[in-house]
């Protein structure tokens, strides 16, 4: 049941004391940068000047921004001839950013997602088919990594060519993917064209999900489609990628690793923390990492945490599914609104399919938003009637969750734009 029993299970009292005896050496090795030897210096932050874990708020944020200016070598803490390997974020919010690991970052960051993939039940013996892009982004070398540590029998697939997918899980008996939720949706479409029941015709038993923002009642819809478990992966790549923090069987939060992360949650706005079980910001620092150590990294991730020990017995504190980025939110009429408040309102009805969008437009001087949303084929044959029931009970349903009232509009299954790799739910057409 566990990778690594005593650190898993470490008392939170010696945990806390092994990250503030981390944080130190990771001051120490920030220092060595060029861009932290600057910022600590001005501040006058030093090893001897972190005590306690209470010395990180005389720390400074780091913020995407920062690490942009620090662009290429600022934050580089080892001589170049050390690092094995780079990896830069998808570039979803501007230029992307980069992270360098030493040989022993890539150990330790392969050792953190099989402590993931163990806990979540996988064993020697699986066969993983990894459907996450390979390359820059972290998905693909990160889990594969791990996935090797544990001794299951990985496949490379990477993402994208949805019917090589199925024919590979078929031929192999593949039983654990790794997948972008809304692509595990997509997915289900092929396999219809092609007369193959997940769930009947193949081996799988397991998934991990990660990389963009989805609801419980998506999880759901994949496990029922596929009749396998789904568990929930959080990373980002200026925290090495996926194994920051995951779900564990219980299935209520994702652990994050505090041994090798400081997770602390603040209030956008004010910067203070804020109490546990209340939403805000994700920070993290890194504890053990050589090349890139980053110190109260802003992720702009927002989420909440557990104030309750998980059922499991890990010590390690539990984050809710992320609800979004902070850039996420749109601003329609002046009300507030993240796209997974509609994705929960969406999934939730049965006859809606496996893809939406929110277009937003401007009607005179009016914002608008129009959610366009695939609905399974029956029903679009089914006759108007039935179909403007079911519009109105949408849209209600809608206007109860972001209280604005949006238009919606049916489309037909494929039709809305979909990609391979991360969703994009908001189309914004108002500044054209
Ligand atoms: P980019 O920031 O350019 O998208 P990354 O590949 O580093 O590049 O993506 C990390 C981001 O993806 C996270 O900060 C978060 O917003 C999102 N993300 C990753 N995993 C999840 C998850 N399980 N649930 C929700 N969002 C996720
Ligand atoms: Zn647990």
């Amino acid at each position: 049941m566990f990778w690594d029993r005593e650190v898993e299970l470490l008392p939170r009292e010696e945990l806390e004391a092994l990250q503030a005896e981390r944080l130190r050496e990771t001051v120490a090795r920030a220092l060595c940068t060029s861009y932290y030897g600057g910022v600590l210096g001005g501040e006058g932050v030093s090893p001897e000047t972190i005590r306690s874990l209470d010395d990180l708020r005389r720390i400074p944020f780091t913020t995407k921004e920062d690490l942009r200016r620090g662009f290429p070598y600022g934050f580089l803490a080892v001589p170049k001839e050390e690092v094995v390997r780079l990896h830069a974020s998808s570039g979803t919010t501007g230029t992307p950013t980069v992270v360098y690991h030493t040989r022993r970052d890539i150990d330790t960051w392969a050792d953190l997602v099989a402590r993931c993939l163990y806990m979540a039940g996988m064993r020697k013996g699986d066969v993983f088919q990894n459907m996450m892009s390979y390359g820059l982004f972290t998905g693909g070398l990160g889990l594969h990594y791990g996935a090797e540590r544990i001794g299951a029998l990985v496949i490379p697939s990477g993402a994208g060519n949805s019917r090589r997918q199925i024919m590979l899980m078929r031929q192999f008996g593949t039983t654990a993917i790794h997948v972008i939720p809304s692509y595990a949706l997509k997915l289900l479409e092929t396999f219809r064209e092609m007369g193959i029941d997940p769930k009947e015709d193949t081996e799988l038993r397991m998934a991990f999900v990660g990389a963009e923002p989805h609801t419980e009642e998506v999880r759901r819809r994949i496990e029922e489609a596929y009749g396998m478990d789904v568990f929930n992966s959080y990373g980002l790549s200026e925290m090495n990628g996926p194994g920051v923090a995951f779900e564990c069987p219980c299935k209520e939060g994702m652990h994050v690793w505090e041994d090798k992360y400081i997770l602390e949650v603040i209030d956008p706005e004010t910067l203070e923390l804020v109490p546990e079980g209340e939403e805000g910001e994700l920070v993290f620092t890194t504890l053990c990492r050589e090349a890139t150590p980053l110190l109260r990294y802003r992720t702009r991730d927002l989420a909440f945490v557990y104030p309750d020990p998980c059922p499991c017995g890990r010590t390690h504190r539990r984050i809710s599914r992320i609800k979004g980025r902070t850039d996420d939110m749109f601003i329609v009429k002046g009300v507030n609104i993240f796209p997974m408040q509609v994705e929960q309102v969406l999934m939730g009805f049965p006859e809606v399919g496996n893809n939406y969008v929110i277009v937003l437009e401007k009607v005179g001087p009016m914002d608008e938003i129009v959610v366009q949303i695939e609905v399974r084929e029956e029903l679009l044959r089914g006759g108007i009637r039935r179909l403007e029931a079911l519009q109105e009970r949408i849209v209600r349903a809608l206007r109860e969750e972001i209280l604005i009232t949006p238009k919606v509009e049916f489309s037909e299954p494929g039709r809305l734009p979909s990609g391979e790799g991360k969703a994009m739910r908001v189309i914004d057409r108002r500044g054209v």
